[in-house]
């Protein structure tokens, strides 16, 4: 007879078949960690996946060991490995060994990171972190935020946090539109959050080197005559060539405009922590919000983004949801990170980020980020040494864009297929100005000035 009062389902039980399971998920685990290199892996169609996969959700289940089996042997190769040296897309992903170790321990803890009451000794922690990131920026020590998913939710809670502000200081007096600027370079997370917020887009054109600029800023507002510009964005490291704006003049014309100075530096914003750059990122201590992905450049896993107010009390006035059941939590006058973005539950998604810093270092994450730029230096003089290759800009960051001569579009896809299918290098096209062109984003420490030299050999 089973006794109602101690059941526990099979699910949540913790036996002998749960142990075994449990050596079995950390021993592949460590064993994708030790890997080196990891395989690149790609993707296969849906109908191959069907096919090796069969049904999996099934009404008496597959069992922990075949479960896993097929994901080590069948699923998991079948996505790119975003942490291969030679994974040089978009923006790839290289979270340092302790950052990732931590990763699992977060997982394993039901750390709710949403409430001080809830996780105040994670959120502590994570809170650790966010200074670091702010002390870099040279933000004040009233300075606060919150660990978010990435950047599209950093930059629409800042301008959400942005036209609240706004609203407030115009005590109902609304303007025919609300407005956000800043260059056609700006990310497209920042169209979009203008389209959640149904506020305008105005573009401004950048300089000769592709940056917004103070000056630019005030002709382009004047001449269009906007009435209801709450915020500007800069960025800090675009996404596709790594520009940084020049903060420091578009800050001053931020306070002349009376509108609040966010910078994205989803992507660029780690090059704060690098001394051989650091100069470029002027100005950025006057931003009234800051953002940036420990997620792409600062070695943290999926997914990160640092998000930071110069006044937390702007955010939080804009961003508390209030409820009840939440008055709680809403009325002890506590650190709530939910308070400070989009989003109520939360993960702790800034810990393995802070294990990782308190494990190695501040001093071993510069040591990180300047390794990627001499390895981005490497590439651009190995690309001007190179008759049949073009830069197309000197690069500010560690993005390297450029041509190669007498390519059509066809011809850097399937170079770039050719590369994938042999499992060699992950290096995608890009456009500039309609012309098809490619890309090295560099921010894996390991990849290396041999990786840089053997893809470029490839394109000869
Ligand atoms: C990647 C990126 C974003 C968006 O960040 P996600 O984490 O992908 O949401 C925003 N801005 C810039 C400059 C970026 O590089």
């Amino acid at each position: 007879m089973r006794c109602r009062s101690t059941y526990t389902p099979a699910v949540h039980r913790y036996d002998a078949d749960t142990e075994a399971l449990g050596q079995a998920v950390l021993d592949y685990a460590r064993h994708r960690l030790r890997m080196d290199p990891v395989p690149l892996d790609g993707p296969r169609t849906p109908a191959e996946l069907d096919e090796v996969a069969g049904a999996t959700i099934t009404a008496k289940g597959l069992g922990g060991a075949a479960a896993l089996d097929l994901f080590t042997t069948e699923l998991a190769p079948a996505c790119i490995s975003t942490d291969h040296p030679r994974f040089l897309s978009f923006i790839p992903c290289a979270p340092t060994e302790a950052s990732t170790l931590f990763d699992l321990v977060v997982g394993a803890s039901a750390l709710y990171a949403g409430s001080w009451l809830e996780g105040a000794g994670a959120v502590h922690a994570e809170n650790a972190a966010l200074r670091w990131v702010a002390d870099l920026a040279g933000l004040p020590d009233t300075a606060g935020g919150v660990f978010v998913p990435g950047g599209t939710i950093g930059n629409l809670s800042a301008l959400v946090a942005a036209r609240h502000t706004a609203r407030a200081r115009r005590a109902g007096e609304e303007p025919r539109r609300w407005a956000v600027a800043g260059t056609a370079q700006a990310h497209s997370s920042i169209k979009s959050a203008c389209d959640v917020m149904d506020v305008d887009f105005l573009g401004v054109p950048g300089d000769e080197r592709g940056r917004l600029t103070g000056e630019n800023l005030r002709r382009t507002v004047e001449a269009a005559g906007v009435d209801g510009l709450f915020a500007v964005v800069a960025t800090a490291g675009t996404t596709n060539f790594g520009i940084i704006d020049d903060l420091a003049s578009v800050a001053e014309a931020c306070a002349e405009l009376g509108a609040w100075f966010h910078v994205d530096g989803a992507y660029g914003g780690a090059g704060l922590a690098a001394p051989s750059i650091r100069g470029m990122y002027e100005g950025i201590e006057r931003a009234d919000s800051f953002i940036v992905d420990p997620h792409k450049w600062l070695f943290a896993p999926f997914d990160c983004c640092a998000l930071l107010y110069r006044d937390p009390s702007l955010a939080r006035a804009a961003h508390t949801q209030r409820a009840g059941y939440l008055d709680v939590l809403s009325e002890a006058g506590d650190w709530n990170p939910a308070d400070y973005s989009i989003g109520l539950t939360r993960r702790a998604r800034g810990l393995p980020l802070w294990f990782s810093l308190a494990t190695h270092g501040t001093d071993a994450y510069t040591e990180a980020v300047e390794r990627t730029l001499d390895v981005c230096r490497y590439a651009a003089a190995e690309i001007e040494r190179r008759d049949y290759v073009e830069l197309l800009r000197e690069p500010d960051t560690s993005v390297v864009v450029f041509r190669r001569v007498g390519w059509k579009p066809q011809q850097y896809q399937r170079w770039s297929d050719r590369l994938l299918l042999a499992n060699f290098a992950f290096v995608v096209p890009t456009t500039h100005e309609g012309e098809t062109v490619t890309r090295f984003a560099i921010v894996n420490p390991r990849t290396t000035e041999a990786d840089i030299s053997s893809i470029l050999d490839t394109m000869a």
